[in-house]
């Protein structure tokens, strides 16, 4: 995963562009995802995609011909949707068009202007104050044309309809845990159920932020009914605890199995309600959808320092991080997977154990007592409306010691 967060880092990415769609072709190499290219000037509910920008080159020089800004040493230092410029202009001018962090002076902002149709330069606010002439020469090589805006998706298809959306965000340029941490989380999780046969549908959407999830939404609302559960991926790749964003719901299945996971696996995590600010979720969880959609972070958007500058880069994100991230997932794809509902057979009092042989199987297994306790829990609650993570819960043990001993039941013809 980090291999592929270091191969997509140099490549500015945009909402639109051939960054974006290098980007989807490098995912391409390790899972078949299928590239979809909307026209500029679509309707998408209430919006329309937008002119496709592409940049080449942007330098702020001295008028002796010194580069004292390159977009080609970071890609962060030309405002993203720039409008083309060449001119000189003076230093007054200038400052209009520049954004730095004060605060944190040898950092380059990351700045977007979409809509806004104007130029601008991110810098290091230490080299803007070291900046003292009455003039300057600005270049910056860029399109804003009709084209499309490029998404990726991925359905693997599972034995039933029923369909979990993972959404991840692509459109920022060098910025490695935002954005490129849960791409290649991502893309892990595609190639995990690619492997294996599964009982859910896994969508994956590739995606720049809000317009892309606009023009997916408006593409796909007969897919909607089948989204069963979802999540939004985003800042994964940091050290930061995790933090998990309700859905709009709240209690939706998606958000008691990260709970649960999170709880069970011990690692630091804060449960945070939905709120209409973040990533995608915002529109998946709007009122005209409301998906059972959460959004799994480890530092959240906006809370730690690096976030949205140069230092978002590739130390910031580390191969354990990314692990540890992808079997959080994992897990809670497995308890998706396996939490079904069963009822018994016959539900007339207990079934004689021993006759079956379950007191012998159960005797095979490490935690003879607690393995009981599973099973004597699944015969008690299979009664067609509890869930395998409703009895996990209420049983306070192991999800998969639950789900075991619903195997061995089933396998006894006690429940279906
Ligand atoms: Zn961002």
């Amino acid at each position: 995963m980090h291999s592929l967060v270091r191969t997509l880092y140099p490549i500015c990415r945009s909402i639109t562009g051939d960054g974006l769609r290098r980007t989807l072709r490098e995912i391409q190499r390790l899972v078949p995802l299928t590239l979809h290219e909307v026209p500029t000037g679509t309707p998408v509910l209430d919006w329309q995609v937008p002119m496709e920008w592409n940049v080449r080159a942007a330098r702020i020089e001295t008028l002796s011909g010194d580069v004292i800004v390159d977009f080609a040493d970071c890609n962060l230092h030309v405002v993203n949707y720039s409008t083309p410029v060449d001119a000189v202009v003076s230093r007054a001018a200038l400052a209009d068009h520049v954004h730095t962090l004060p605060d944190q002076p040898t950092l380059v902002p990351y700045r977007t202007g979409y809509y806004a149709e104007r130029w601008g330069f991110c810098l290091a606010h230490r080299v803007w104050e070291g900046m003292k002439d009455s003039h300057y020469r600005v270049r910056i090589d860029s399109t804003l044309a009709p084209g499309s805006l490029t998404y990726g998706e991925l359905l693997v298809a599972g034995s039933e309809q029923q369909e979990v959306l993972i959404s991840v965000h692509c459109c920022h340029p060098s910025l490695a845990n935002d954005n490129l941490s849960g791409i290649a989380v991502a893309t892990e999780i595609a190639r995990h159920v690619l492997s294996r046969a599964h009982r859910l549908s896994y969508r994956l959407v590739f995606i720049p932020a809000t317009i892309g999830s606009l023009t997916w939404l408006a593409r796909n609302e007969a897919v909607l009914p089948r989204i069963a559960h979802g999540l939004v991926l985003s800042c994964v790749g940091d050290r930061g605890s995790f933090h998990y964003k309700r859905s709009r719901r709240g209690d939706a299945l998606i958000d008691r199995t990260v709970a649960y996971v999170l709880g069970r696996n011990a690692v630091a995590h804060e449960m945070m309600p939905f709120s209409p600010y973040g990533y995608d979720e915002r529109q998946y969880c709007s009122p005209g959808y409301d998906l059972p959609i959460g959004c799994f972070m480890r530092s959240p958007n906006g809370t730690f320092p690096e976030y949205h500058t140069s230092a978002d880069n590739l130390d910031l994100v580390t191969p354990d991080a990314l692990e540890q991230s992808l079997r959080v997932l994992l897990d809670v794809i497995d308890v998706l997977e396996r939490n079904v509902m069963y009822a018994r057979v016959d539900g007339r009092g207990e079934p004689q154990l021993g006759r079956r042989g379950l007191y012998r199987a159960i005797s095979g297994q490490k935690d003879q007592a607690a393995a009981q306790m599973a099973l004597l829990w699944v015969l008690n609650q299979a009664d067609g409306t509890h869930s395998l993570l409703d009895i996990a819960e209420r049983a306070g043990l192991p999800f998969a010691q639950i789900a075991a001993a619903a195997d061995l039941a089933r396998e006894a013809d006690l429940i279906r």
